[in-house]
């Protein structure tokens, strides 16, 4: 197992539509492992696969950060088939540091997804984890949370994003400049 590095906005793979998984072999076994490794490493609850830069339909959630095993959800090629309710709750993202805001959010979704084996399974989720699903089955169609704010929500966002892509260019400068002698 290995930790993955986390892509951090404005990566342009956090826009990517990632493809549907239809090979359930070794290689998707470890890229689901490394995803659960990271994502409780970071920590966080849920990981999906373009942020750590591979562009496939594969998503972990797990709201107990490791601490519950029977809690971990893989999900690979997920869908959200229906949902009902509304809930707004603050939220964050691993590939947007230091920003959380509240986001409408459905409070109920039904989900169909595969495991790493290929098995399907229907089930449905609610609360936080009916919102983390749904983050992260954003993710895999290249949509971040702050794509979900109006108004004034949206402003502070932009504002956030605007200095978090500042960071990420000089980050990009600094790597690429020769180390200095003095
Ligand atoms: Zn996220």
């Amino acid at each position: 197992m290995a930790l993955l590095p986390i892509r951090i906005y404005p990566d342009p793979v956090l826009r990517v539509r990632c493809a549907e998984v239809t090979t359930f072999d070794a290689e998707l076994a470890e890229l689901v492992a490394d995803m659960v490794e990271t994502m409780h490493a970071a920590p966080g609850v849920g990981l999906a696969a373009s942020q750590v830069g591979v562009e496939k339909r594969v998503a972990v959630v797990d709201l107990s950060v490791g601490d519950d095993a029977e809690q971990l959800l893989v999900l690979v090629n997920p869908v959200i088939v229906g949902d009902d309710g509304a809930v707004v709750e603050t939220e964050g993202c691993l590939s947007i540091p230091d920003f959380t805001e509240k986001v409408d959010r459905p409070e109920r979704v039904e989900v169909v997804a595969q495991d790493q084996t290929g098995a399907t399974r229907r089930f449905v989720a609610e609360g936080w984890l009916a919102r983390a699903i749904c983050h992260e089955v954003d993710h895999l169609d290249g949509v971040l949370f702050v794509d979900h704010l109006h108004g004034l929500r949206r402003e502070r966002a932009k504002r956030a994003l605007k200095k978090l892509a500042k960071e990420q260019e000089q980050r990009e400068w600094d790597a690429a400049a020769p180390a200095s002698s003095g």
